[in-house]
């Protein structure tokens, strides 16, 4: 059997290492690129050293759906022949894009795999023995289907809930004595909502361990205690993305996400394209050389500390998990905000199910309430907005809206609704 990992664990690299291991990657990985993938070939320079990586040009996802618009199905990003790609995975289209295609080859897929094994799962203290239950309906979307291949690896007992639903997927759980689940941590909490009406015990349960991604919840404070509270279980975070890879998962102090640093290189830059501690989110993948991501702008908006964390990992760490996409920030009166500053409150109160910030256009100003979704019948919003004033300094008015009349997703829950 495979050893757990090939590699020293990443609390014994230090930095100087560590940034010497990503330029040696770099530089093996781009050699092939620059002859072989039409894509990055005219866009690229050879890089000798951390001044001409800077100098290469910043990638966005229009950039490259517009590739495969204009060369279809695949895009001009492939460094092999097709003959050497092993799956096909495919982004959900959630903000209204066209779907973007990635093909990943059997080495690249055992990088994937080995980035959950060697950090997710072991920061997550997920083990041989555990029995991993995935709720979720294995479609396109890649996410899950690493998780499952991560787990096996592992040696865990893998589940898959795919075509089941919340009910069937409980009763799964149940009866086979999972002892981890993976979900988003809205679907999470859409879970453990049917529980209680079916009257099933999920904190008596054998879960122990619960990781989620595609979205922020589980580094949101109010999102993580009320998933923990729900099922009796510790809840981890997970960052990734289908075009680019895992990218980062929280550690024993679950106060962030730690970026996987030793598989990709990790910039963080302002408004004006300046490196800075604040801003938005900058990846180069360093596994994945078949349909590789240089300087790809990810449109999260992150906050990152150097500072030693207490798990002991040199890893960068993002500060309270993602902020939200750099899309969905929201202006209240001159003040910024993200969606996941608004879930902080709202996942305080238990009784409240599902929640949209929707915005509306009225006189040229944008006015925002939050729409909440209650269990209990008669629900008075007044203590929630006097919570919401005092945490984001500016006032968001509250409407409870009918049981079940919002959005329920598996997926990313989309937080932000725009009227008018
Ligand atoms: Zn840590």
């Amino acid at each position: 059997m495979r050893p757990l990992s090939s590699a020293p664990a990443p609390s014994r690299i230090d930095p100087d290492e560590l940034h010497n291991l990503q330029l040696r990657k770099l530089r093996a990985g781009l050699a092939e690129v620059l002859t072989a993938n039409a894509f990055w070939r005219g866009r690229l320079h050879d890089v000798r050293g951390w001044d001409d990586f800077e100098r290469l040009p910043l990638t966005t996802k229009a950039e490259l759906l517009a590739d495969q618009a204009a060369n279809p199905p695949f895009g001009t990003n492939l460094t092999h022949p097709l003959e050497r790609f092993v799956r096909l995975h495919q982004t959900s289209g959630s903000s209204g894009d066209q779907p973007l295609r990635w093909l990943d080859t059997a080495e690249s897929w055992e990088w994937w795999l080995g980035i959950w094994a060697d950090h997710v799962y072991r920061a997550a203290g997920v083990k041989a023995g555990d029995r991993v239950f995935l709720a979720f309906s294995f479609g396109p979307f890649i996410g899950f289907w690493s998780a499952f291949g991560g787990a096996q690896r592992l040696g865990a007992l893998c589940i898959s809930g795919g075509a089941m639903t919340s009910e069937q997927r409980l009763r799964n759980m149940l009866d086979l004595d999972a002892t981890v689940l993976l979900s988003t941590p809205t679907y999470a909490l859409r879970l453990a909502d049917v529980a209680n009406e079916l009257g099933l015990d999920l904190r008596g349960s054998g879960v122990r361990v619960t990781i989620h991604a595609g979205e922020p919840g589980a580094s949101i404070p109010a999102t993580r205690d009320a998933i923990e509270e729900a099922y009796g279980a510790r809840c981890f975070d997970h960052t990734g993305m289908t075009e680019l890879g895992p990218t980062g998962f929280s550690c024993s102090q679950r106060d962030g996400i730690h970026l996987i640093e030793s598989e990709f290189i990790f910039e963080v830059l302002d408004v004006d394209g300046n490196p800075s501690e604040e801003g938005e989110l900058v990846a180069t993948n360093l596994g994945r050389w078949g349909m590789p991501l240089i300087r790809y702008r990810t449109g999260d908006r992150v906050r990152v500390s150097r500072e030693q964390c207490a798990c002991e990992s040199p890893l960068m760490k993002v500060i309270g998990g993602i902020q939200g996409r750099v899309d969905d920030m929201f202006t209240v009166r001159g003040v910024n905000l993200f969606p996941s500053q608004v879930e902080d409150i709202v996942r305080r109160y238990p009784e409240i199910v599902e929640f949209v910030i929707e915005r509306r256009r009225e006189r040229q100003m944008d006015e925002v309430s939050v729409l909440i979704e209650t269990a209990v019948g008669d629900f008075s919003t007044e203590r929630i907005e006097a919570d919401l004033r005092q945490a984001l300094g500016v006032r968001l008015g509250c409407r409870v809206v009918e049981r079940g009349s919002l959005p329920r997703s598996e997926l990313k829950a989309k937080r932000i609704r725009q009227v008018g």
